[in-house]
């Protein structure tokens, strides 16, 4: 049964698809001994998830293929992790840079992209990117999008620096919609998920002097996903990076580039390869204060008194950041944006994260210079107070008195 399946799959696939299956056919013959018939039964579930992937990043696809178009099909929505599914569907749109402006996009199958070996973004790392999230909604009916305004301005903001033409805000948020209602079927069920939405800002004509490139590329792309740490909810173990930095004055730490993440990934890999969930940096001069986490914000709290490090260009400005600080504020809290030293750190009684992908998360630990320190968390805390607020305003579980939310229908 599972050959018979397999075979009807594989008429189904593309000629370079067709290569691959053979290539995996082999390969599960190697290792399973008992001809592809076993090695496809024993491969099971796997198996079919793997051509539920191909089928997904087929660019085009005839419609006999889409009979699980109202469901996820193969996902496991109860084990979602921060991992990559591909979807059906990708948005595109092109500008030149003579023309300077975006006109119109269109929704692609999702599949693989051409590019110039010469293309700016490859050479150069002219690019950007942005992550928001779609939520499905209480009567699991609609679909709700949280301040995606916030991201259409941090895209256009970080395109000037890049040099870059950008999509405006209404470009952007239509797009969004495009792409979420188009991969509807990958919308987890309200409580499991979310669909995590990535835009992109990419310089894709080529050049080979350096110079910004002659044509851009709008792409959005999007992927179901669960919690963004391993550790899920559980509050995180963070490590203090002190040879290493992300951002530094007058650098590209304040915008969403591509170019930030790459040289960070070391400092990641090996607070990993010890226990830790991510690494905390500290600026690039003094080697004292506190900046953020690879991916997100950094607050403490002492006394009631909140803080968070000013968002002065080494900071990324985080659309969660600036949420929680207002929601802080509401519920009587005094924020303070400042410098924040690595003693504010060693003394305060409750750290946090936040980002589009993590949420609120509660930090019990971090480790600097070989020390490590611990904090509150769970029942009480402030961090759990704001997660439950937040997310049950990006849920559309709480009434939305800030306008936040944008609904799609
Ligand atoms: C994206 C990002 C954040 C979080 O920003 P949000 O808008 O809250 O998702 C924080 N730090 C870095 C380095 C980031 O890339």
């Amino acid at each position: 049964m599972a050959a018979a399946a397999a075979s009807s799959a594989k008429r189904a696939l593309l000629p370079w698809a067709r290569d691959a299956h053979h290539a995996l056919a082999r390969a599960l013959q190697g290792c399973g001994g008992g001809g592809l018939r076993g090695a496809l039964q024993m491969a099971g579930s796997r198996w079919s998830l793997l051509q539920c992937r191909w089928r997904s990043s087929l660019p085009q696809l005839d419609s006999a293929d889409r009979s699980d178009e109202e469901s996820g099909g193969e996902i496991d929505w109860d084990n979602l992790g921060f991992g990559l599914t591909p979807t059906d569907y990708m948005y595109v749109m092109r500008c030149s840079l003579e023309d300077g402006v975006f006109s119109r996009g269109e929704l692609s199958r999702y599949g693989n992209i051409e590019l110039s070996p010469s293309s700016g973004v490859i050479n150069y790392g002219q690019g950007l990117f942005e992550g928001l999230k779609a939520y499905r909604t209480a009567n699991q009916q609609g679909y709700m999008l949280f301040r995606p305004e916030e991201n259409a301005r941090r895209m256009q903001h970080g395109a000037e620096r890049m040099c870059m033409p950008s999509p405006s805000v209404e470009q952007f948020v239509h797009a969004v919609k495009q792409t979420v209602l188009a991969n509807r079927r990958w919308v987890p069920p309200q409580g499991k998920g979310a669909l995590y939405i990535r835009p992109l800002l990419i310089g894709s004509g080529p050049i080979l002097g350096l110079a910004p490139a002659p044509e851009y590329m709008f792409l959005i792309y999007a992927a179901p996903v669960g919690t963004y740490f391993k550790e899920g909810l559980a509050p995180i173990n963070l490590v203090v990076e002190d040879s290493l930095h992300r951002a530094m004055p007058g650098g590209t730490g304040g915008v969403k580039t591509i170019t930030n993440y790459a040289p960070v990934l070391k400092a990641q890999m090996d607070a990993k390869s010890k226990g830790f969930t991510d690494v905390l940096y500290l600026d690039a001069v003094h080697k004292t204060y506190l900046e953020e986490a690879s991916s997100c914000n950094l607050f403490i709290v002492k006394d009631g008194v909140v803080a968070t490090p000013a968002t002065v260009g080494t900071i990324l400005p985080g659309i969660t950041r600036k949420s929680v600080i207002e929601l802080a504020r509401d519920r009587g809290y005094q924020v303070e944006e400042r410098l924040v030293s690595i003693d504010d750190l060693i003394g305060a009684d409750e750290v946090f994260c936040t980002g589009t992908a993590v949420v609120v998360a509660p930090v019990s630990s971090v480790t600097y210079q070989g020390h490590r320190y611990e904090f509150r968390t769970g029942q009480d805390t402030l961090s759990q107070t704001l997660h439950t607020t937040l997310t049950s305003i990006q849920m559309g579980l709480a009434e939305d008195k800030k306008g936040w939310t944008v609904a799609i229908d």
